[in-house]
């Protein structure tokens, strides 16, 4: 167990680290964090940031002797930098960045344990893709299968003919066939140094341009029945990495049951009305599995809850939402605003 005034190192310098350095400092610990150039908003609450690239072995060896444990934030991070830490001292394991940063081998990672994910094929050439569209058809959505996030490095194929008239980027991809969903929702659960498994409950997530706009509790009939199944296949991807912290799987929920869209081996966005909605939140859960701390219950505290991002210069006006007492605003102070960026969100319980 970490003691207290111990020091954790976040890898990586989003929101999602920011937040996680709240809980840990709540929870009597320091973080430090370690990140590339950039708007790197999780210098505001941590003790300290080196500002180096990812594969400077010096930096990162300064970084870890100062670090008791090291945790990330961003499922980007390259395996070789998470490797760099110190084994047993690194949660998760960098086994599961490995698992988790290759679309194909996410998927099928996932099937291999019995999961659906939507059909899929290989693509690293035009007539890869061709075939692809041919035999799984059109529409799909052709995806890198590296480096892709709120829906960069992807792109609709509406028919053969988009297929035909893409200039495709030169790096490996993968081909999916459209789901016809209903809805979709996460499964975020986090799994302790002990391997004891708390879920929180599966809200509904509703994109727009492929970036999370709001998570919405309940869910309603269709994706609480699937919730069981889908949680299933969550806790055998957790045990089969070992895994330690929070972990998210996506899904779509369909007539025929859930279907696995991706995981991330990380705090989600679709959790962050845990922070105000939920008995313990994601990011203190996350920080007390790493720090080998018993976990704190998940339940869910409100009759209702909204959380809603706020994307590009929505952030202008974040604080109008203020108007209305019951509302919790997060900032994440972004010095940038860039459209389709997340600036910061809101929660909203109904008791
Ligand atoms: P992803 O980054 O793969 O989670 O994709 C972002 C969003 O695009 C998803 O949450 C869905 O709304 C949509 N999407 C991605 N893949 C598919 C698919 N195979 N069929 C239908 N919609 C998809």
């Amino acid at each position: 167990m970490l003691k207290r005034g111990g020091t954790i190192g976040i890898l990586g310098g989003g929101q999602l680290g920011r937040m996680m350095a709240m809980s840990a400092a709540q929870l009597g610990y320091r973080c430090i964090a370690y990140a590339p150039e950039g708007d790197n908003v999780v210098s505001g609450v941590c003790e300290d940031l080196f500002v180096n690239k990812w594969d400077d072995k010096a930096a990162l060896a300064a970084f870890a002797a100062r670090c008791d444990v090291v945790t990330w934030e961003f499922e980007n991070v390259p395996v070789a930098t998470a490797r760099a830490m110190p084994e047993g001292r690194i949660f998760p394991h960098p086994r599961a960045l490995e698992t988790a940063q290759d679309r194909l081998n996410e998927k099928r990672f996932v099937e291999d344990l019995g999961g659906r994910p939507a059909a899929y094929m290989r693509v690293d050439s035009r007539a890869d893709l061709e075939a692809a569209a041919d035999r799984l058809g059109a529409p799909g959505i052709l995806k890198t299968r590296r480096d892709g996030y709120d829906g960069k490095g992807q792109w609709r194929i509406g028919s053969d003919r988009d297929a035909q008239g893409l200039r495709l980027p030169d790096v490996p991809l993968i081909y999916e066939g459209f789901v016809e969903f209903e809805a979709e929702f996460s499964v975020i659960l986090v799994r302790g140094r002990d391997g004891e498994i708390r879920f929180w409950d599966s809200a509904r997530n509703t994109h727009e341009d492929g970036i999370l706009a709001a998570s919405t509790l309940p869910s309603g009939d269709l994706i609480e029945a699937q919730v069981g199944e889908a949680r299933e296949l969550a806790r055998q991807v957790a045990d089969a990495l070992e895994y330690v912290g929070v972990l998210t799987l996506e899904f779509f929920a369909t007539h025929e049951g859930p279907i696995f869209n991706e995981m991330a081996p990380r705090v989600h966005n679709s959790g962050h009305w845990t922070i105000e909605g939920a008995t313990t939140s994601q990011f203190e859960n996350h920080i007390r599995a790493v720090a080998g701390l018993p976990l704190g219950e998940t339940a869910t505290v409100a009759r209702t809850v909204t959380m809603t991002n706020i994307i590009g210069a929505g952030i202008k006006a974040s604080q109008d939402h203020l108007k209305t007492p019951d509302t919790h605003l997060h900032d994440y102070g972004k010095a940038r605003v860039r459209e389709g960026r997340k600036m910061g969100h809101v929660t909203r319980l109904e008791r």
